[in-house]
């Protein structure tokens, strides 16, 4: 295990970027906070590698023995596969139907409040942070070689209709906050945006059952405010593969699974909603800016 890690961080030290001290800042670009982006390394001896999505799963797929992933077979009869199988792992994301086979719609998403824009733009800008203005923010994180991940946020209520042209929406929101926001903009593609309404999860009582287990989003969905969800899902997968590992008692493992994930990531996602819930806010800005300045010197939940 330990090998395979000292391996796997030469991995992400390669293929991914090392995330660059950012701020938080107002939109007149008046900085709230610094983010201590060194704090993890002092933590535990290895600084922040910012990966993208394709880069991450490329490489996972790539460590798979042989012709295991059968891609398109979307799963529909749940109780058939565990019929089949030893074990059911629905790491199907916030729609999970394994969820559903579970809990049925007990425990349903929860509209969070806010509409999220995001997208990939073709334009480098020198730091990465967010600009938090009233009820809206926006994000940037710098990928290298003349791209840019962005995200915004804004809070709306639920069923708020969907704008004609997304990116004039944009505009229209941020075209008068400070560079190189504006700039970023310009640089989109219609074809380049993606809007969704985030959600995330009633907290569930039990992550598994029998010899079935949820992990990630399935499991847990959250707001992306703490930038958590797929870290989360990694570190289940992980904790999951742990709990079965030299064992033929399915079941035993994966209460020990529950046991050690459910508590952290349910607290996690609570903090993101809280987070939400921060960035939301319309009034009493000065306020808003010092909880948020508190929080970040607090750190992250555990
Ligand atoms: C706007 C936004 C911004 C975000 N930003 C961040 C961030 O900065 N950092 C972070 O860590 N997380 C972020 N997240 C959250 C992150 O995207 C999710 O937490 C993460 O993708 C969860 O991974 P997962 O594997 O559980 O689910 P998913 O990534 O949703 O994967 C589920 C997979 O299951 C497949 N699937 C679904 N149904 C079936 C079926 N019936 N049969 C077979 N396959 C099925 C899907 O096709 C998909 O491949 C963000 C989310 C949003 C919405």
């Amino acid at each position: 295990m330990r090998r395979w890690s000292a391996a796997a961080s030469a991995v992400w030290r390669r293929r991914g970027r090392r995330q660059a001290t950012g701020s938080i800042r107002r939109p007149d670009g008046s900085r709230i906070v610094t983010i201590d982006v060194d704090r993890l390394e002092r933590r535990h001896g290895e600084p922040v590698h910012l990966v993208t999505r394709p880069v991450l799963l490329a490489a996972l797929a790539g460590a798979l023995p042989g012709p295991v992933l059968r891609l398109a077979t979307p799963v529909a009869d749940v109780p058939a596969l565990v019929e089949a199988y030893d074990l059911v792992v629905g790491a199907d994301g916030i729609g999970s139907v394994v969820r559903a086979a579970l809990y049925g719609d007990r425990y349903p998403l929860r509209y969070a409040g806010t509409v999220a824009w995001r997208g990939v733009a073709d334009i480098e800008v020198p730091v990465g942070g967010e600009t938090w203005g009233r009820g809206r923010k926006f994000g940037l994180t710098p990928e290298g070689s003349g791209r840019t991940n962005w995200y915004a946020a804004v809070a709306l209520p639920a069923g708020h209709p969907p704008p004609v042209d997304d990116r004039a929406e944009l505009r229209r929101l941020f075209d008068d906050w400070h560079q190189p926001i504006p700039r970023l903009l310009d640089a989109l593609t219609p074809d380049g945006i993606l809007r969704h309404e985030v959600h995330d999860l009633t907290p569930l009582p039990c992550y598994v059952s029998s010899r079935v287990a949820l992990l990630g989003d399935a499991a847990h969905a959250m707001t992306p405010d703490l930038g958590q969800g797929a870290c989360q899902a990694l570190i289940d997968a992980v904790a999951l593969a742990g709990c079965l590992r030299d064992t033929t008692d399915v079941p035993g493992a994966l209460r020990a699974y529950d046991r050690l994930r459910r508590r952290s990531t349910q607290r996690i996602a609570a903090a993101a909603r809280w987070a939400a819930r921060l960035s939301q806010a319309r009034r009493l800005l000065p306020v808003r800016n010092a909880a948020l300045r508190l929080a970040l010197a607090a750190g992250p939940p555990a």
